[in-house]
């Protein structure tokens, strides 16, 4: 149950009575996405954690937040598809540009870029809400492909993880739309 409106405008205004179509999937609801409650974060590298918030395993696509406690290193990859990322507290980057995106900073990847990520020391926990479509291309130091990690390879090391903290891997399977 939403919180009840008093003062506000729009109080009288009744809710639409048919809200999903008949195939439609629930909406998600993530409170406290970003929390600081690390047995939600599976490890993408041994230094930088994924939160998973969305799953879509036919869209080879998700969105998570991505953590850092400090300085952190996702290695040289690639990406065939476009990538969205919002920027929440410390500060992060890639070796091959030049801006360092720190709290609200907003950064789309093209199709067709290959980076490496870096997480700095700031003091506090890098965080940063992704939107991914895979899949990840892992790169050798001359650029070279040298295997891959997409939806299904999030999938599985997200499950493991959650069983592994008691939370449960199932609670994956209710990110999945
Ligand atoms: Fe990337």
């Amino acid at each position: 149950m939403s919180r009840a409106a008093t003062s506000e405008f729009w109080k009288d205004i009744p809710p639409i009575a048919r809200v999903f179509r008949t195939d439609a999937m629930p909406e998600t609801y993530i409170p406290d996405a970003a929390t600081d409650d690390e047995r939600y974060y599976f490890p993408l590298s041994p230094t930088v954690f994924s939160r998973p918030l969305w799953i879509s395993p036919q869209r080879n696509m998700w969105a998570d937040i991505l953590m850092a406690k400090e300085a952190g290193l996702v290695n040289r990859h690639y990406h065939p598809h476009q990538v969205f990322a919002y920027t929440i507290q410390g500060q992060w980057g890639y070796l091959e540009h030049d801006w360092t995106a720190s709290a609200g900073d907003f950064v789309y990847e093209s199709p067709g870029e290959g980076h490496t990520l870096v997480a700095y020391d700031t003091g506090v926990p890098t965080k940063i809400m992704f939107i991914v479509t895979g899949p990840l291309i892992w790169l050798d130091e001359n650029g070279e492909s040298v295997g891959h990690y997409d939806v299904h390879d999030y999938i599985a090391d997200a499950r493991a993880h959650y069983d592994r903290v008691g939370i449960g891997a199932q609670y994956i399977d209710g990110l999945f739309r």
